[in-house]
Order: C-alpha cells, then sequence, then structure tokens
C-alpha cells in the first residue's frame, strides 16, 4: 500500500517487577510483587498474576496467602533509568520515538532504509539487545498506525513480536473486544455496544459517515486508524506544544473565593512560567474548577495580544474565574490551560504600543524567572496566588519531621551486577 507508515508499539513486560528482577537475579521466574513501601500491590510478575494476585491487594494479605511470593520496596529511580536506556535502544533505530510512558513507546520505522522490504530481523534484533543489556522483555507490535500497532503489541504477551501486514489487520480487529481498543473509555464501549458493536472490527467495518453522525471526533479519528489511516503521527517532542496545562487538587475543599483563585493564581503562573521557559505564547487562556461532588465548570478567554505574561494573563483568567465561581460551593481543585500556542516569531507586534507594554512587564518576568531558578521555584510570586503558596510551605514544614521510616534512598540507582 502507498503512503503505509511502519509504526511499532513497544511495551515493557510487567515492567516495574522486571527491571526487579534485573536487578536481583534470584528473584527471577518467582511470583513477584513490588509497593511494599506502601502497603499495597502496586506491579505484580506474570507468576504473581497467576496466582491471582491483582493491583492494590494489601501486602499483609499477599504475605498471609502466598508465603512463596518475594515482596519489595518500589524504586522508581532503577525504573526510570531502564526506562531511559531502553528508550535510547530503540533511538539507535529511528528519531522519530515518542515515549508513551515509562515503559511504552511508539516509533516510526518508515523512513529507516531497508526497514520495508524486512522488518522482522530488524525488530527482532532492537528486542535482542533490550533483553541483553537490560536483562528484560518487551513486546512489540508493528502495524500501520498507532492504534492497530498498539493493539498488536497487546496480542501477544510476554515476549511477542507481531508485524501486522494489511491483510492480517481484519483477524486482529475481530480478536479484540471493542472495550480494548486503546483511547475507547468505559462509556463509549457502552454506547458502542447498545448499537451492537463489541469488536474492534465491527466498528472498523461501519461506513465513516455512521460514526460521523454517531460519535464524536476522537472515535472517527479512531475509526480510521483501525482502517489502517495514520492520523495520529508518533510525536517525537520536537513538535511545536500547542498547550500548557497546569492543575492541583487541594485538601481540605474549601468555598472562599480569595483561596480557590489563589490556587488558580499559582497555577497560571507555573504555566506562564513554563511558556516563557519554551519560548511560547499563548493566545487563549482557559480555567477550570472543579468541585467537591466532581463536577467541572470552566471558561476561557481570548488574549488581546498572544503573551506568556503572568500579569496579563491572570488578570484575563480573574474574569473567567468570576464568570464561573459560585458562592456557598465547595471547590477541591483548579487547573489553567494556556491554548494556542505559538512561538515568538509568529506573534504579531501591535504597533500601537501593545508591544511596548508587555516588553515593560517582561523585564520584570525575566528577573523574577532568575531569582526562582536560583533559589527555589517560588520565592517571588504574585500577591494572588500567595494564599495557595503559604498553605503548601505549612504542609512542607510538617513533612519535613514526620517519620520517615528506616529505609534509605541510594543517590545513584543500583542497576545490578554487570555479567
Ligand atoms: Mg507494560
Amino acid at each position: 500500500m502507498k503512503g503505509r507508515r511502519y509504526i511499532m508499539h513497544l511495551d515493557g513486560d510487567a515492567f516495574f517487577v522486571s527491571v526487579e528482577a534485573a536487578k536481583d537475579p534470584r528473584l527471577r521466574g518467582r511470583p513477584v510483587v513490588t509497593g511494599q513501601e506502601r502497603g499495597i500491590a502496586s506491579a505484580m510478575s506474570y507468576e504473581a498474576k497467576a496466582l491471582g494476585i491483582t493491583r492494590a491487594m494489601p501486602i499483609f494479605q499477599i504475605r498471609r496467602q502466598f508465603p512463596q511470593v518475594a515482596v519489595v520496596d518500589s524504586d522508581y529511580e532503577s525504573y526510570a533509568v531502564f526506562s531511559k536506556r531502553m528508550m535510547d535502544i530503540v533511538r539507535r533505530y529511528t528519531d522519530v520515538v515518542e515515549e508513551y510512558s515509562i515503559d511504552e513507546c511508539f516509533a516510526d520505522f518508515t523512513d529507516v532504509p531497508g526497514f520495508k522490504k524486512d522488518p522482522l530481523p530488524v525488530l527482532s534484533r532492537l528486542k535482542g539487545e533490550i533483553g541483553k543489556e537490560l536483562g528484560i522483555s518487551v513486546s512489540l507490535g508493528l502495524a500501520s498506525t498507532k492504534s492497530l500497532a498498539k493493539m498488536a503489541s497487546k496480542s501477544k504477551k510476554p515476549d511477542g513480536l507481531t508485524i501486522v501486514c494489511p491483510e492480517d489487520v481484519t483477524s486482529l480487529l475481530g480478536k479484540t473486544p471493542v472495550d480494548k481498543v486503546w483511547g475507547i473509555g468505559s462509556a463509549t464501549a457502552i454506547s458502542l455496544r447498545k448499537k451492537g458493536i463489541t469488536t474492534a472490527l465491527d466498528l472498523a467495518s461501519k461506513p465513516a459517515a455512521w460514526v460521523s453522525e454517531s460519535f464524536s471526533k476522537p472515535l472517527e479519528e479512531m475509526h480510521l486508524e483501525l482502517n489502517g489511516v495514520s492520523v495520529h503521527p508518533v510525536a517525537t517532542g520536537s513538535e511545536p506544544q500547542r498547550s500548557i496545562m497546569k492543575t492541583r487538587t487541594f485538601f481540605p475543599a474549601s468555598d472562599d473565593s480569595s483561596y480557590v483563585f489563589s490556587e488558580l493564581s499559582k497555577n497560571l503562573e507555573g504555566a506562564c512560567r513554563r511558556a516563557r521557559e519554551l519560548g511560547l505564547y499563548a493566545k487563549d487562556v482557559s480555567v477550570y474548577l472543579k468541585t467537591k461532588d466532581l463536577s467541572y465548570a470552566n471558561a476561557s478567554r481570548k488574549l488581546s495580544l498572544p503573551s506568556n505574561g503572568s500579569f496579563q494573563i491572570v488578570r484575563e483568567a480573574k474574569k473567567a474565574f468570576d464568570e464561573i465561581f459560585e458562592r456557598g460551593r465547595l471547590y477541591r481543585a483548579t487547573g489553567a490551560i494556556l491554548c494556542g500556542l505559538v512561538p515568538e516569531e509568529a506573534v504579531q507586534e501591535d504597533l500601537f504600543g501593545g508591544a511596548r507594554a508587555a516588553e515593560k512587564g517582561g523585564k520584570v518576568l525575566e528577573a523574577v524567572d532568575r531569582i526562582n531558578k536560583k533559589y527555589g521555584k517560588s520565592l517571588v510570586h504574585m500577591a494572588s496566588s500567595s494564599r495557595s503558596l503559604h498553605r503548601e510551605r505549612r504542609r512542607e514544614k510538617k513533612a519535613l519531621f514526620m517519620p520517615r521510616g528506616s529505609s534509605k534512598r541510594l543517590s545513584v540507582p543500583y542497576l545490578g551486577e554487570a555479567r
């Protein structure tokens, strides 16, 4: 097929536990559970899953019921190091790599010379290198879209390598229940089932017009992806970022508008700081509030000029906030989203002083960013954020004196013995 893409999805097999077994070979082939430090199982080896152990099962119960299980602390530093090494190995083959999560990535092999003719030896070598150098196993799927590639890697686990040629797509789709399709949530799955769609194949075989009439854009895109049309490119992170979001949940919930706004203001400042770091300017700012009973309200404002200045953006966001804040309701989270981000070159200068005014604020913010970088993220902040920040600091101070247990973190992650 002309224009067909070659997209690989890689998924670490029981990644956290595999890393533990790579660090300590005595754990190989045994039922292993991580999460000792939290008192509940956070990851399980295949052997532990086979015993019926599931996520969030209390550790004391596991110990009582399955004394043969090895229980270890989670060690996120090592997981991060293994993850980075795994992604680096993939990058030996192609630059177009999207790190999707700590143990998953997508990689586009379309432009790798010679790959199309025979992908199997390349992918086997990649898999072999990860196994040999890191001591863990992964499952790979290759297809013409991200959605199909992800389905392919899942279809054979652990240690799978599934290449989906155009003629294999139908059988792969046919054995995948629609709620197991990446990106289809439980609500969508229920309404699909009501319309008689139970497998990915049922969905893919529907006419595009039917999908677009009955469902929203994401499902339309999904429909295309299942039909082999790549609409979601592998994102390497070097393409321009479209939006920046900062959000935080606070406790206890509050009905005090000045406090809730200070939480929002802090998120806005954080988002603006990030935009300045990236040299991006927002065209719109959008805010949301989440109530204690988990309902959302949101509003957005268009900025008169693209900006990343905290003063202007917080001022605009205050108007949006006033539109949605309801007296007497308890709020538990706020979120700030800068949208329509454009790089500096794309910002049209307003000849009537808008740009000059922005520049004045810009000098102050530059100084603030410098100070904050040197002395801690929010030493200098806007008055509107201070109530939220004060509460945060009080909590941090308290946490400093909390008993921490007797375990000690190594500054350099232990990566096991060299073999
Ligand atoms: Mg995984």
